[in-house]
């Protein structure tokens, strides 16, 4: 999975060509609305000069017109007095103007110059042909170009042009720059994150862990980072359990040599005693010689858990047939206990353990026992077995009272019991058995009310082996 790799290739392909399109566009619209202001500008000029060219023409066309009519090159049309009521509006408008004479153009639109003269009682008006020229067209066609010349500058485009790239580039540039800083900020804040933690693991403190859930590269450090956080106080702890299971098992062997030394003398002397007795209240004797020869038996049995407490037999590791040892286990079990009820949940599955095969066995007696012994008549023992993670899980749950707070701190701790039963040895010698063989002993949430234990042991595959 590399997550974080195709992001960051997104991400470039984003902050690059996104800006280029949207650039492209922006050019190519800008470009086009620049074509247009300028035809516009082109179109204020032409308007203007044919302006000047159509008022030329008309002032020309005018002299040239009263020329001929003055000098009788044309024949005018007369308006008389008299026939007033048959007259033009154009005639009869301007006979009330009072004007001496006046042009205009007339249609059809405007190719006609007509040139009017007052007389006594008449109007005299001479026309000529504007052909193929229209002024009234011309000055329309003219009024519309200069409309929409005025138009297009009204709206300031050029300023607005520059005003509008400029915007354009900022959001061009400010988009991918903000979507840059945003990956930028994601993908450093686990990176600190881990480096704090890192930092603090290395000066000490064991307990860090990292709460940032991720599902790319980042998020695969911090599992591994968590990971191995938890490994290293484990290996702590066991580090720190093994150091003072060593002191203890020095005191114990120094105790188990002086008791021996003095038990072996008593015993000897109590069975020579004993023998030599005479009748005469012998019962007496008999009864206290054999008081102390039990408990001097009891002694010795306790002589040789703590014996067995400090021996460090070699551990000779193999592939091991968990299911068999655990069903071997139970049955042996299921003899002192018969009236415990016993259920295997073993994962179908289950792989090889690598481990010395007394020592799992001593474990699972150990746990068993307690197990039994704490669930009583009527109740129950479950073990559970699956693989995780290169290494083989077994739990052992009972039905009985669960431990006290008190128990649970100092379960695994050597204690000297004066029980018929137990030495309170057993969890000592069972977690250093684990211990010996690269796993461990946990107290985990008992499934059945009671307690619970975890044993973990290295599973076969996981084992580098010089043969394979
Ligand atoms: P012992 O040899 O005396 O059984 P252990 O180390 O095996 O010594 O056990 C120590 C003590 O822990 C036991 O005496 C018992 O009080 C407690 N204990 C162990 N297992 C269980 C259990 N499954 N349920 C309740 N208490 C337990």
């Amino acid at each position: 999975m590399a997550r974080l790799r195709n992001q960051l290739i997104v991400l470039l392909l984003a902050a690059t060509l996104l800006p280029l399109a949207a650039t492209v566009w922006w050019a190519a619209s800008l470009l086009e609305l620049s074509l247009r202001y300028s035809a516009a500008a082109d179109l204020d000029a032409t308007s203007r000069t044919l302006e000047r060219v159509g008022r030329e023409f008309y002032q020309r066309s005018r002299e040239s017109l009263k020329s001929d009519a003055v000098a009788g090159r044309l024949a005018p049309q007369r308006y008389r007095a008299s026939e007033r009521a048959g007259w033009p509006e154009a005639v009869l408008e301007f006979w009330d103007s009072a004007q001496p004479e006046r042009f205009r153009t007339a249609s059809p639109k405007g190719s006609r110059l007509e040139y009017m003269q007052r007389h006594a009682g008449e109007v005299l008006v001479w026309s000529s042909s504007l052909e193929p020229v229209a002024m009234e067209e011309i000055a329309e066609q003219i009024r519309q170009a200069r409309r929409t010349a005025e138009a297009a500058s009204a709206r300031g485009l050029r300023r607005g042009f520059t005003l509008l790239f400029l915007l354009l580039v900022l959001t061009t540039w400010a988009a991918p720059l903000a979507l840059l800083v945003y990956f930028a900020t994601r993908v450093s804040r686990p990176i600190h994150a881990l480096t704090e933690a890192l930092t603090q693991v290395a000066s000490g403190r064991q307990g860090v862990r990292i709460g940032i859930e991720r599902r790319d590269e980042v998020g695969q450090a911090i599992r591994a980072f968590n990971h191995m956080a938890e490994e290293l106080e484990q290996q702590r702890s066991r580090l720190v359990y093994l150091t003072q299971l060593a002191s203890w098992q020095t005191l114990a062997r120094k105790m188990a040599h002086e008791l021996k030394n003095s038990l072996t003398p008593i015993r000897l002397t109590m069975e020579e005693l004993l023998a030599r007795q005479d009748q005469a209240g012998g019962e007496f004797t008999r009864q206290a010689a054999e008081i102390v020869a039990e408990e001097v038996a009891a002694l010795e049995r306790r002589v040789r858990a703590f014996s067995q407490f400090a021996a460090e037999p070699p551990v000779r590791p193999e592939a091991l047939d968990l299911r068999a040892i655990v069903e071997e286990r139970v049955r042996l079990l299921s003899n002192g206990h018969p009236e415990v009820s016993y259920e295997l949940r073993l994962a179908g599955e289950l792989p090889p353990a690598w481990a010395d095969p007394d020592l799992v066995r001593g474990i699972l007696t150990n746990l068993l026992e307690n197990a039994a012994e704490a669930a009583g008549p009527g109740g129950r023992v479950l073990v559970t077995g699956k693989p995780a993670d290169g290494k083989i899980i077994l739990e052992v749950h009972d039905s009985g009272p669960g431990l006290s707070e008190h128990a649970r701190q100092t379960l695994f701790e050597p204690t000297i019991s004066f029980k018929k039963t137990g030495m309170g040895l057993g969890l000592s010698i069972a977690r250093k058995s684990a211990l010996l063989c690269g796993g461990d002993i946990l107290l985990v949430e008992g499934e059945l009310g009671g307690a619970g234990f975890r044993v973990v042991l290295p599973s076969h595959v996981s084992q580098p082996s010089p043969d394979r």
